[in-house]
Order: structure tokens, then sequence, then C-alpha cells
């Protein structure tokens, strides 16, 4: 049994309260180490720290931070193998997954920011022969990092490296349901030299702890990712003091395919981008729009591909889609198969759990025969679970893209560049891959539109977000 506990002031601490939830492997349904369950006397005493450390990091130099932020780049891949097996372990996903994308892209993360503090620089506004103006960016503090099960490194690093980076100091408070490698990090914050106090992180359920640093007047700005009903009373609370927050939420994510795509690329990759990471990656597509000339074609072969899939252990490298990540998830995606079969959807493919032992394994489905206006093709399911839609003309593609409260991305298949800039303007999403998926520039803003955010992270946008402008005029 793993024991899992803050992180405070540069140390491991038994929370507080003495208290623990469970955690498991849901690849195996069991239980294998229990969590710090933080409560407010946790939560004061990391801010004391992270008060307390903020003026000797803020005033480090800034190549100093980022040599500092580089070398814990280094570690995490020094350390990529340990750090994988304990993503997979605890969230369910596929080692070979956790290998190439979430562990190398938590270290991508800290790398990339580390380097863009070095080359940023501020503006300045001349007004001639009279005054200049120029903008200080200050750190914000002491800030709350609250991140998600899905990705558990990959998003809890996107936020807390740029967070760093500007000089804050962290309070980071990863998923209650996946807090390993988070945990792992603070060994190697320390052995990259990050001072005590200026890296914290508080474990727990998100209502109790989460929420109490979201209510504390200390912690000054919430970046969070996680769901659009949690976003919504994160904004809440945080607007009585209006406190910033960037808020990255839900999605429901259109594939538009029309009847000039590169056929082979259309299905291969949205096969990928249905079933990748289980399809608990806020950025799969759920509901595959395709246009009528091609939409037998299209499915007949879609489920040939995904026939293909391999689902099971998340050890092994021919794995393609391992567990959920907890039994009330397999039960909430069993739900919604249910519920779309009662609707009069067909279920083309899976539509079963699997058993494995006591692991929650799910088959990937698709499911046709559904109007864009019912249940399954409203609500996120956030699992291994895609519809498909046929659509007549650009018009009609659109909107039915364009039919939920989400707006988080969408994908776009044609060969006809001028009518991919023209369906990519119409369709309300913060991310629009036109010939691709999952194609990432950390420069680029990333977030959601309608219900799924508020604020944009990435590149310079997290770089602004986690520091206040200041204008200084100066008479000449
Ligand atoms: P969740 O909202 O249940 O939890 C996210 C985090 O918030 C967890 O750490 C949780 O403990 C904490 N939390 C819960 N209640 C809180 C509160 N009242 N105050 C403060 N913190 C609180 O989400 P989840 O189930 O962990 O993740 C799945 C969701 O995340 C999906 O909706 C998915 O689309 C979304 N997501 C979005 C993005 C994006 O970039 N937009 C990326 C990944 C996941």
């Amino acid at each position: 049994m793993i024991t899992i506990n803050n992180f405070i002031n540069g140390t491991f601490k038994a929370p507080a309260s003495g208290e623990y939830l469970d955690v498991y492997n849901p690849s195996e349904g069991k239980v294998y180490g229990k969590v710090a369950s933080s409560t407010s006397d946790d939560l004061e005493e990391a801010v004391l720290a992270a008060q307390k450390a903020f003026p000797q990091w803020s005033g480090l130099p800034i190549a100093e931070r980022s040599r500092i932020l580089l070398k814990l780049a280094d570690l995490i891949e020094a350390n990529l193998d340990q750090l994988a097996a304990a993503e997979s372990m605890d969230n369910g996903k596929p080692v070979k997954l956790a290998k190439s994308v979430d562990i190398p892209r938590a270290a991508t993360n800290f790398r990339f920011f580390a380097s863009a503090i070095v080359n940023e620089s501020s503006e300045a506004h001349i007004m001639e022969g009279e005054a200049v103006n120029y903008t200080r960016r200050a750190p914000l503090g002491v800030v709350g990092c609250i991140s998600p099960w899905n990705l558990p490194l990959y998003l809890f690093t996107w936020k807390v490296a740029p967070a760093l980076a500007t000089g804050n100091c962290v309070i980071g408070k990863p998923s209650e349901i996946t807090p390993y490698t988070a945990s792992l990090l603070c060994e190697l914050a320390n052995e990259a030299g990050i001072p005590a106090g200026v890296f914290n992180v508080l474990h727990g359920n998100g209502a109790v702890i989460g929420q109490k640093m979201v209510e504390h007047t200390d912690v000054k700005a919430i970046s969070f990712t996680g769901g659009t009903l949690t976003g919504k009373i994160i904004g809440q609370t945080a607007a009585t003091q209006f406190k910033k927050v960037s808020l990255e939420l839900g999605g429901k994510n259109p594939v538009v395919i029309f009847d000039d795509c590169d056929f082979e690329e259309a299905v291969s990759t949205s096969v990928r981008s249905a079933f990748t990471n289980q399809g608990e990656i806020c950025l799969c597509g759920s509901r595959i729009f395709v246009q009528k000339g091609i939409y037998e074609k299209f499915r007949d072969e879609f489920i040939s591909r995904v026939g293909e899939l391999k689902v099971g252990n998340p050890q092994e490298e021919s794995t393609d889609l391992g567990a959920l990540v907890s039994k009330g998830h397999l039960e909430k995606v069993k739900k919604y198969v249910d519920e779309a079969a009662t609707d009069g959807g067909t279920i083309l493919t899976g539509g079963k759990q699997l058993k494995f032992g006591e692991g929650y394994f799910f088959e990937p489905t698709v499911i046709e025969g559904l109007d864009e206006y019912c249940t399954i093709n409203q609500e996120e399911v956030f699992g291994p679970v895609v519809t498909l839609v046929p659509f007549e003309n650009e018009a009609d593609a659109i909107a039915k893209a364009n039919s939920t409260q989400y707006g988080l991305a969408s994908v776009i298949w044609t060969q006809d560049v001028k009518k991919a800039h023209r369906v990519a303007h119409q369709i309300k999403s913060g991310i629009v891959w036109v010939n691709c998926w999952m194609l990432r520039d950390l420069r680029t803003p990333f977030g959601g539109m309608k219900s799924s955010g508020v604020g944009r992270e990435g590149g310079s946008e997290a770089l602004r977000f986690f520091t206040e402008p200041q204008n200084i005029c100066i008479k000449m």
C-alpha cells in the first residue's frame, strides 16, 4: 500500500485531520494506496509557507528560475519509466501512451515556460514628446492550480509550469482519483532545487480542499481544469472576491467529414481522435458528422478499424485502450450508452463492459441513428463512445457542429482550403483542427468557448494570466 501525503514547505506531511481517501488501480479494480484528505489546517500551513517563499522566488533573476525549471524538466525525462508506470497504474491508461505522450509532455511544459520567460518582452507606449508608458508584469503571489484525472501529470504541469516560471508560489491540487504522479513530481522538485514553500501540493476531495483554496483570500488566482459544473461553482465563488480564474472545462467536440476529404487520413485519425486514452481526453471528437455521399463507406471502414483496437492490460505494449478511470465513471458511460439505445440509437460496435478481473473496461463503442439533440449528442460522456450522424451540406454541418452548449475543439476534414476557412470561422470552438487532430504548438491559445471555459492557457496567454499588468507612465 502506497501512502500519498501532502507536500508543504518542501516536506511530505500527513494531513492535519489524519484522514485518507482510498486510491484505486482501475485496471484491477483494487485499492493500491491512500491519499491525504486535506482540510483548512493544511491549507493555512501551505499558504503561509508559500507566502514566506514568495519574495525570494519572485526576486530570483529570470535566468536562475529558468535554470531550476529546466533541471526539473530533465529530471522528469530521466524518470520517464517510473512516472509512466505510476500514471498507468493510477489512471488505467496504456503505459505506452503515458510513456509517449503524458510524461514527455510534462517535461516539455516545464522546458517551454522556462524558455518563454527568458524570451519575454514587455510593451512600451510612447506619447510623442510627452511621456513614456511601460508595462510591468508582476507575479500575483500565491496561486492555486487544480487539475483533473484524465491526463494527470500532463495537465497539472501545464498550469504549475507557467505559474512558477512567472515567479508565483503554487498550491497544487491534483485530482483525488489520480494523485500519484503529482506526488512523485514533488520529490523531483526538491531534487531540482525549487526552494521550500515555492511549490506545495494538497490532496483530497475537491469539494472540500479545492473549494477552500478558491475561497481563501490569500490565494490570488485559480487555474482550473475539470468539469463544467465544477467550473461554474468555482467561477461563482471566485467572483465574490474578484479573483482571477482560468476555467478549462468540458467538451462535446464535433468531427466534420466532408466528402472531398482525404478518406484514409480522415478514417484513421478519427479512430484516434475518438478512442485515444479511452476517449477520456477533453479534445476527443465524440460526435462524428459525415457528409451523406460518403456516409456508408466511412461508417463501414470506421467500424472495421475500431474492431482492430485492442482493449486490455494497460501494461502490455500492444494495448490500445486500457481501463476507465473509476467504477463511477464506468457506470456513467454505461448509463449513456443504454440511454442512447433506448432513444432509438443502433449500437454498431461495442456497447458493453469487458470483464478482465475486477477492472473497469469498456468496449470502444460506435452508435448511429440519433439526431444531434438527443442526450448522448448533447452531454459529455468522456469515454470510448462516439456517434455517427450524416449531414447534407456545409450549412447543415455547421449547424450540427454548433448544436451543443460546448465549444472546446473541433475537427474539419476537407481538401478544399476555402471551405476549411469558411467552416472553421463559423464553428464556435476555441480550437479547430483541419485535416489533423491533437497537433499542439504550445505557443497557441488553448481553451474553449461557451460552456467549455473562460480564458485561455498556453504561450503568452498563460504568462499573462499568472501576472498582473501595471502601467507606469513617466513624463518626459
Ligand atoms: P472535476 O470537475 O470533477 O474535478 C477536477 C478537479 O477539481 C479535481 O481536482 C477535483 O478534486 C477538483 N474540484 C472538485 N470540486 C471542486 C470545487 N468545488 N472547488 C475546487 N476544486 C474542485 O473534473 P474531473 O472529473 O476530474 O475531470 C473530467 C472533466 O475535466 C471533463 O469534463 C473534461 O472535459 C474536463 N477536462 C477539460 C480539459 C480542458 O482543457 N478544457 C482538459 C481535461 C479535462
